[in-house]
């Protein structure tokens, strides 16, 4: 008999916590949520993780025997402490060794993007319209952009457990500097942060992502529509990097930025110009599970 699947979200201002029965069956039998209250440390978040699983056994009267936690940033497997994380507090800390410690139980551990690959291959879009799909590439275009790969099912990590990583490498100087260190990062030029600095330095205005949709699409303000058509332009080209070197089956696009219908149609003709291929037959789909993915793939790690 299978073991119910433990999962829990770690995010800025929330863990989250669910229990499904199987695979097949992502039902939840109990799903809660605590703050997290990274401001007061390290130490405390380990706590609040633990209070969560604490008051998941209690509701559910159950035990795991292991859970999947899915984090912002990703462990290092050489070191094995976390790097990458903005939720600062983490980078640099043994999590999966301390939480072990803590709970007494083995934890696997993967960044959120790869959390959201695997929740909408199994139980998302990837299932419903592409279920055959062998090599899933999730990408999620919000505040940052980052990625993750899913084969056969299994979550990827690569060598330094950066696999994926697509929002730091190169697109265009016109990005200008990124918090990484380099300059013309994917993240600085298709980020929600990256359309408004663009958009703010040809009008001199800062709007929400929301507004310069609603401009480009009102049709009434060059400047969103230019920022929109140049969103849907780099799209394609650094889809295409991917395309080249993974030829996924399936892209996945979550995040704000992936709720932009135009990047399905312009940004595939771009993706078109741009490949090593005369066509595209790739699926660029649009996810299916909303805010759950992270919490629900995180369960998906411990199947
Ligand atoms: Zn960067």
């Amino acid at each position: 008999m299978t073991q119910p699947l433990w999962g829990i979200d770690l995010g800025g201002t929330k863990i989250e916590g669910v229990i499904v029965p199987s695979l097949d069956n992502p039902q939840p039998i109990l799903r809660t949520r605590i703050d997290t209250e990274g401001y007061k440390g390290y130490e405390h978040i380990i706590g609040q993780i633990d209070n969560l699983v604490q008051q998941m056994k209690k509701q559910s009267g159950m035990q795991p025997t292991r859970i999947g936690l899915g984090t912002p940033g990703v462990l290092d497997p050489i070191l094995q402490t976390m790097k990458n994380c903005n939720s600062t507090a983490l980078n640099g800390q043994p999590l999966k060794k301390d939480l072990e410690e803590k709970l007494g139980i083995p934890c696997v551990l993967a960044n959120d993007a790869n959390c959201f690959a695997l929740a909408e291959t199994h139980w998302g879009v990837v299932k419903e319209k592409a279920p055959n799909a062998q090599v899933v590439f999730g990408i999620i275009m919000g505040t940052g952009v980052g990625g993750g790969i899913v084969i056969n099912g299994h979550v990827w990590n690569g060598k330094h457990g950066i696999a994926g990583e697509w929002g730091h490498n190169f697109l265009d100087e016109s990005g200008g500097s990124c918090y990484c260190g380099q300059t013309g990062c994917v993240e600085t030029v298709l980020s929600g942060p990256g359309l408004q600095r663009y958009y703010k330095s040809i009008t001199g205005s800062m709007l929400s992502l929301k507004d310069i949709l609603a401009h480009a699409l009102q049709g009434n303000d060059p400047a969103a529509i230019k920022t929109i058509d140049r969103l849907n332009h780099f799209f394609g080209k650094a889809v295409s990097v991917i395309t080249n070197l993974l030829d996924p089956d399936v892209i996945v696009v979550g995040g704000g930025v992936g709720n932009i219908d135009s990047i399905y149609t312009a940004g595939m003709e771009s993706l078109h110009k741009f490949i090593f291929n005369n066509r595209v037959d790739v699926q660029i789909l649009k996810p299916s599970l909303g805010d759950s993915a992270g919490v629900f793939g995180a369960a998906a790690l411990v199947a």
